[in-house]
């Protein structure tokens, strides 16, 4: 049996160096290796001969180079050109930015070459092949290729050599199946050793996909045999907290306000009240657009806690956050003489009395405070890393007694699936906005108009968010117009702005910088604010009235809409700018659905009919749940895997290996949190 436990240091070729880079990819064990799978496959079953190159044809073609050299062209581009024969006929090679090659490839030994053919200086050119000498056993340029995903020096090559040699052993050496028979049969699924294999290095596409049916399936009924098992945990080795709250001291808080709740904001506070005065462990996430209004349902159920005798811990995932909730509660709760402290990386206190905590995952580490807490925020909730939520669902369930914990989140979750995928959690909605009337005026933009919209700017006199995709330029040929906030800034204070005062903001900044940064703008001291998207996570500056997203066509519809939902939150009307890169128009009539959709929901379903599986997945794929495979769009696996969950959990106790891997698997990790 391979030992699937065995550190990747003991594999050849694996010494501290490439340690380091695959913890990267959260690649520690043999196990890890063999389930990092290929996002794609390069199709090099195409052999073809040099006379037979066609312009637009991927292919394998097996010669010989007759000359190699690297040059520098017109533009600044660093390319090697070599000549290569077969024997049919001469033809050329051409890779970007590879420089050092020259030294790698050699002149008697024949490669086999893999890649496109594309016109180049209006002759038929292989471009950016991937080679190997013929010698080899072709498991990068013949068949289907697997792909994998890199990170800076762990090239897909290097991925796939190593990958080879194990998978290569599991022909002598199988691994042990651990889901029980019935299911393989009832859902007509391959068993272990096929499905690693033939994910990695498949015969065929369809191979590739029955592998992947098989992994897909196992990804997602794991994940729900776990929400099972929690639930079961939940309800059957914990206690809660049984809030005693007096509806009066509730009523005349909320009297206070300087506004009216919407409805939502009353029904989702009754609930969860009701839901903190059992003896059982609330577990509830607020689902709620940007500018709905989380917040307040979290301070109102905070007070509750209070009056009650419990404190409160809110965590929010960066500091800047932290900052403004801290703020915001001390707004609100000072003069009724109730204690805060904000608890960041920063803070030097040892002791945390107050009666609310509010701060950053450095709250996470205080683990002793937790036990006198009753209520927990975990605002942004999927803002949070997937090791920070490890933490946080290990702290909070540390003890027999749990605190109620909401979580809070703008991301738009469908229905069906968080029913699915959340089934441990008590799942609340905010689908009232206030100020309904009040509205984000919404502009998508060519590269033309962008003067006109700067200097419509200039001459507003209003507070304006600039945001770009990255803080430097990317070096990379086809990224080359993307906006960085650096340049940005260094442009835009020379040129429309000389006469304002501008910021710089990114996630490189100390702290301390960045709060001075945050507050300045929020002063008015800074007019024009550059910034990556870190903006997008939940910033309140009400004057803030404009933001101008750059390279807007990089981002999915409900990422936008998360973005501009950072202006108009005061009483005046807010505006957004979508621009695009440069000239071209792919992405320009998707980026026109944010004039006409107001809706996050609604733009997230566009997403998911322009840009395939749709960024929505792809957040809550980041955001709550990482799946390798399992396309979480697809319900019928879904439905498939909660019906085999479900049963499958009840007779848990007799499938020993499935109990193991489970409990491996999620042995960090209990809660859904
Ligand atoms: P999010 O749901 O995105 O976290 P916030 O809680 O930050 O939204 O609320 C956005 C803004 O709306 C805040 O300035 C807040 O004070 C305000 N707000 C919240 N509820 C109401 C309401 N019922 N009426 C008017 N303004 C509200
Ligand atoms: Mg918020």
């Amino acid at each position: 049996m391979i030992n699937l436990k065995a550190s990747v240091s003991k594999l050849a070729g694996v010494g501290p160096k490439y340690l380091k880079l695959l913890e990267k990819l959260y690649i520690y064990t043999t196990e890890d290796f063999l389930y990092y799978f290929p996002f794609r496959y390069d199709d090099f079953t195409n052999i073809s001969t040099i006379d037979n190159w066609q312009n637009g044809q991927t292919l394998t073609t097996s010669a010989q180079i007759t000359s190699i050299t690297n040059v520098i062209s017109k533009n600044g581009k660093r390319l090697t050109i070599a000549q290569i024969q077969d024997n049919t006929a001469k033809g050329r090679v051409v890779w970007f930015n590879q420089h050092f090659l020259i030294k790698v490839l050699k002149k008697n030994i024949t490669y086999n070459f893999s890649g496109k053919v594309a016109e180049f200086n209006e002759k038929n050119t292989l471009v950016n092949p991937i080679f190997e000498s013929v010698d080899n056993q072709s498991i990068h340029t013949q068949g289907l290729v697997p792909i994998y995903p890199e990170t800076e020096g762990v090239s897909s090559k290097w991925l796939r050599t190593k990958i080879k040699d194990l998978v290569t052993k599991i022909d002598t050496d199988s691994l042990d199946e651990y889901l029980p028979e019935h299911l393989l049969n009832e859902y007509d699924l391959l068993d272990i050793n096929t499905a690693i294999k033939d994910i990695h290095f498949p015969q065929s596409h369809i191979h590739a996909q029955k592998a992947k049916d098989r992994l897909a399936f196992e990804e997602i009924f794991f994940e729900l045999l776990n929400v099972e098992y929690r639930k079961y945990e939940l309800e059957n080795k914990h206690k809660g907290i049984k809030l005693n709250i007096n509806q009066t001291y509730i009523n005349e808080f909320i009297a206070t306000l300087p506004f009216e709740l919407t409805s939502s904001q009353n029904d989702a506070c009754d609930h969860l009240l009701r839901l903190m005065q059992i003896n059982k462990p609330m577990n509830s996430l607020l689902a709620g657009d940007v500018g709905s209004g989380k917040t307040i349902v979290a301070a109102i159920c905070a007070y509750a806690a209070y009056t009650s005798g419990y404190r409160t811990v809110y965590l929010a995932p960066t500091e800047i956050l932290a900052n403004q909730h801290f703020q915001t509660f001390s707004n609100l709760f000072t003069k009724l003489g109730i204690k805060l402290q904000l608890v960041t990386s920063n803070t030097k206190e040892k002791t945390f009395d107050a009666d609310m905590l509010i701060g950053t995952h450095a709250l996470l580490y205080k683990e002793d405070i937790y036990k006198k807490i009753g209520f927990v925020v975990i605002d942004e909730q999927h803002r949070f890393g997937v090791e920070q939520r490890h933490k946080i669902s290990k702290v909070l369930t540390a003890n027999e007694t749990i605190p109620h914990v909401l979580s809070m989140t703008a991301t738009p979750i469908p229905r069906t699936l968080a029913l699915t995928l959340f089934g441990d959690l008590d799942i609340c909605t905010l689908d009232v906005l206030p100020n309904k009337d009040k509205k984000i005026i919404t502009k998508a933009a060519t590269h033309t108009q962008r003067t006109t919209i700067y200097t419509w700017i200039k001459n507003s006199n209003k507070r304006a968010f600039i945001v770009c995709p990255f803080i430097e330029v990317s070096d990379q040929p086809n990224l080359e117009n993307v906006k960085a906030a650096q340049v940005e800034y260094e442009t835009l204070k020379k040129t429309f702005f000389k006469n304002h005062n501008v910021g710089l903001l990114h996630g490189k900044l100390k702290p301390e910088e960045k709060t001075k940064i945050i507050e300045d703008f929020t002063q008015g001291n800074i007019q024009i604010l550059v910034s990556t998207p870190v903006i997008e996570v939940g910033i309140d500056i009400p004057d803030a009235e404009i933001i101008v997203i750059e390279s807007a066509e990089r981002y999915g519809l409900a990422s936008l809409h998360q973005l501009r939902g950072r202006v108009g939150r005061g009483a005046k009307t807010g505006y957004c700018f979508a621009i695009m890169s440069d000239n071209s128009t792919t992405g320009y009539s998707r980026l026109k659905h944010l004039e006409t959709i107001d809706k996050g929901i609604e733009l997230a379903e566009i997403d998911m009919q322009t840009r395939g599986r749709g960024d929505i997945f792809g957040t809550i794929q980041h955001g709550f749940k990482s799946f390798k495979l399992a396309d979480l769009s697809d319900i019928n696996l879904l439905e498939k895997a909660k019906k085999a969950a479900i049963a499958t959990f009840e007779q848990i106790d007799t499938l020993p290996k499935l109990k193991a891997k489970l409990e491996n698997k999620y042995s960090k990790f209990i809660s859904s949190n």
